[in-house]
């Protein structure tokens, strides 16, 4: 049995009144809510443990790099990585992909290179590799995407060629929900010698990730979308490429020496993570993580899988004019919908009157929304303590807002 009744009694923010209704969170594609004990770790962190991590020989410095580095070896074991000096802090997972656009694109292209995304990408995995483009005189090759929100492989095998630098592919895309066959995808990259970043924003907390079974060579994602603090990220690296790219940014704690003509950079993971580290986020994640495990990620993506294919049977047979962008056969818990000519700036406003909570815009994948011909659309998105009559209650408020519209 999932245990659902603990899961939300874990979840303070759920028990808010929204205009004098109980919240209905359904926006959890944006940021998951945070569970007690992520709560407590920041309160009990700063309350026990706080200090300037890895310089410090005194008491406090060398708990709080304690935290710091166990969250490290907590996040490696989580991801399956070989080893903890291949997992680097970020600020997100926005963070992580600059890091890897600038580095591996100083290291490794130069003008006629090209580099490989695809259409369903989050503007977090297009804008910084436009920018490397803009750098170095390479060219972005985009992977369409067809009518229910598939990748199309022909296109993408099509795509790769000597002068495929990189591909970075959304594991699961935010607007569509589609879980891209990323094993295939690497694979096929591999077979060429071209390495694959996965953006995991939307995969991290609703599937189990391995990165050795993947064979994935950069994998991103943020804190915050798998119930942990804002503001850290974690990228995954191969340890042979995040050897050969030079650092990001320069400051304390990613130099072995310093000197005013010449400065030596530190060992992974260090030389990637300039200036003070958030390691009391980093400690909060890692309760964050214990928490998913204890519930099971597997019994988490079931639970959602009901809850969205409930969702979308009911929009579609009770919602004349209602569609769904994004069918794939693979979808995590996303459902991005329209009815009729409705604004969804309307249905996400009124909605939230009623208490519920959704997300209205182009979520950041504007040249997706082009491909399906829209400017703006609505979205509904489950996390672990959604529950089936959340989904009830949910479809009582569109009903009245469909009418009063
Ligand atoms: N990629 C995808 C697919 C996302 O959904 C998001 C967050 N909406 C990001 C990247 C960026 O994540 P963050 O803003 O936490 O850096």
């Amino acid at each position: 049995m999932y245990p659902i009744e603990q899961i939300r009694g874990a979840f303070p923010i759920l028990h808010t009144q929204v205009h004098k209704h109980p919240l209905i969170y359904l926006d959890n594609a944006a940021t998951t809510q945070k569970p007690q004990c992520v709560l407590d770790a920041i309160q009990e962190a700063y309350s026990t443990s706080n200090a300037n991590v890895h310089r410090g020989v005194h008491y406090l410095s060398q708990r709080a790099t304690d935290l710091h580095e166990g969250a490290r070896r907590r996040v490696a074991r989580f991801i399956h990585a070989p080893s903890d000096e291949e997992v680097i802090f970020t600020r997100g997972a926005t963070e992580a992909i600059n890091l890897v656009a600038f580095c591996f694109g100083e290291a490794f292209v130069r003008s006629g290179d090209e580099i490989v995304i695809s259409t369903m990408e989050h503007h977090a995995n297009i804008v910084p590799w436009q920018m490397l483009c803009q750098r170095k005189g390479a060219q972005l090759r985009v992977v369409r995407v067809n009518e229910s929100g598939e990748l199309d492989l022909d296109h993408y095998a099509s795509l790769l060629s000597e002068r495929t630098k990189i591909v970075a592919i959304s594991h699961a895309s935010n607007v569509l929900g589609t879980i891209n066959p990323v094993k295939q995808i690497i694979a096929q990259a591999h077979e060429r010698g071209i390495p694959v970043l996965l953006d995991g924003a939307q995969a991290i907390a609703h599937s189990r990730v391995d990165v050795q079974e993947l064979d994935v060579d950069f994998y991103a994602f943020s804190s915050h979308k798998i119930y942990g603090p804002t503001g850290i990220g974690v990228l995954y690296g191969k340890r042979e490429l995040l050897e050969a790219m030079p650092p990001y940014m320069g400051g304390g704690e990613m130099i072995a020496k310093v000197t005013f003509e010449h400065t030596t950079y530190n060992v992974l993971p260090f030389k990637y993570e300039a200036g003070t580290p958030d390691y009391i986020g980093t400690y909060a994640l890692s309760r964050a993580l214990d928490f998913v495990e204890e519930i099971g990620l597997e019994a988490i993506a079931q639970h959602e899988a009901e809850l969205l294919s409930y969702a979308s049977g009911r929009l579609l047979s009770e919602f004349e004019g209602s569609y769904i962008l994004g069918q794939a056969e693979h979808k995590s818990a996303i459902m991005s919908f329209g009815i009729g000519e409705i604004h969804p700036f309307d249905l996400g406003t009124l909605l939230d009157q009623l208490g519920v909570a959704i997300r209205t815009g182009h979520h950041c994948a504007e040249p997706l929304l082009d491909r399906y011909g829209h400017t703006a659309i609505a979205r509904a998105s489950w996390g672990m303590y959604n529950t089936r009559e959340e989904v009830d209650r949910f479809f009582d408020a569109l009903h009245r807002v469909v009418g009063m519209l």
